[in-house]
């Protein structure tokens, strides 16, 4: 049998990550999940999740989280934090450089997930902490009584605006199109929140600041051209995500847009590597996909171990 640290680690501690390491601790893998910043992932900053069945009126992402990470350490999967900066792939073991240091494993999947894309604006870095922010959990506190945006028409800057309507004054959420992307059910509670005001077919061009922080932005509208500024403290960036993947760029094949290329097996084009949630390409990015993902790349893990251990 192959001497490694580990049998199977597990890159990420978000709901993927952490369904992959239940079912690998509960199948007597000796499993290690690594995360980087938060246990739990983008959940810990997300506010009511109502589409993970089992919880009618919802629950609340970090609650949830807190549980999947009970739960998933319950059969004696070790966790700690730490940044894989590098996998090296030695054929039947790879090799992990974590933060420096070297971890061996037969099995290894990744469940990274993602991160949120920047506006890509002049002076945007510099009004982060002073207005603009990319998560309405974290930091919608500080905007009470103000008026502010969020930019972005998914489902993430939906329910971003409709959840800092309980602090601003007043909402614009501003999106490049005429109609939103977000599933029907937050459209309608945006129509009916008497907060929110819609700026649609625009873009921001523009921040405006002073030494406190932003006071506005300059939106231009997509179709006429025209310029317009709103009087704003606070700017929140929903304009989609980018999967955290740079680290296996070299290694793995990867979609034109960074996601990890895998099946409906999870399993990469490296054997023994696996890919759950949403850093890899799926149809859908949701508690439950991911969730599903990390099952079955626990499973697939665990046959490709067996068989190693018992190739002659
Ligand atoms: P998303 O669905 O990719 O939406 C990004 C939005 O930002 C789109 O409306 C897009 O406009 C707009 N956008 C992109 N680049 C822009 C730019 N440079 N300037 C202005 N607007 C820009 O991203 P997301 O909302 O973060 O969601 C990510 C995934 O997580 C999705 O699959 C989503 O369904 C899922 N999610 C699910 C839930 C839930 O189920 N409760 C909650 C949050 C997220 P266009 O529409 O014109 O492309």
């Amino acid at each position: 049998m192959l001497e490694t640290d580990y049998d199977v680690v597990i890159v990420g501690g978000g709901p993927a990550g952490m369904t992959a390491g239940l079912y690998a601790s509960r199948a007597r893998l000796k499993s290690l999940m690594l995360e980087k910043m938060i246990m739990g992932g983008q959940m810990m900053t997300t506010t009511l999740v109502e589409n993970w069945p089992g919880f009618p009126g919802g629950i609340e992402g970090p609650e949830l989280m807190m549980r999947f990470q009970e739960h998933c350490v319950e059969f004696g999967l070790e966790t700690a934090y730490g940044s894989v900066d590098k996998i090296i792939n030695n054929g039947d073991t790879k090799t992990l450089i974590v933060d420096g240091k070297e971890i061996t494993t037969k099995a290894i999947i990744i469940a990274t997930g993602v991160v949120a894309r920047k506006l890509g604006i002049e002076g945007e870095e510099a009004l982060v902490g002073k207005g603009v922010s990319y998560c309405a959990t974290c930091d919608g506190a500080f905007f009470r009584d103000v008026p502010i945006a969020v930019i972005g028409g998914g489902d993430t800057a939906a329910e971003e605006a409709l959840y800092l309507t309980r602090f601003a004054s007043k909402v614009t959420l501003v999106h490049r199109r005429d109609q939103l992307r977000a599933t029907k059910i937050l459209q309608d509670r945006i129509r009916a929140n008497e907060k929110i005001e819609m700026a649609w077919n625009s873009v921001v061009e523009k921040f405006e600041s002073d030494n406190s922080g932003l006071t506005g932005a300059v939106l231009r509208d997509m179709k006429t051209g025209e310029t317009r500024t709103i009087d704003i403290q606070g700017m929140f960036v929903a304009v989609g995500v980018t999967p955290t993947t740079s680290f296996v760029a070299d290694l793995l094949e990867l979609n034109e847009d960074g996601y990890i290329k895998s099946g409906e097996d999870t399993l990469t084009s490296v054997p023994g590597i696996y890919a759950a949630g949403d850093c890899r390409t799926t149809v859908l990015k949701q508690v439950s996909t991911a969730v599903g993902d990390g099952a079955v790349a626990a499973v697939m893990a665990e046959k490709y171990i067996d068989e190693l251990d018992h190739q002659v």
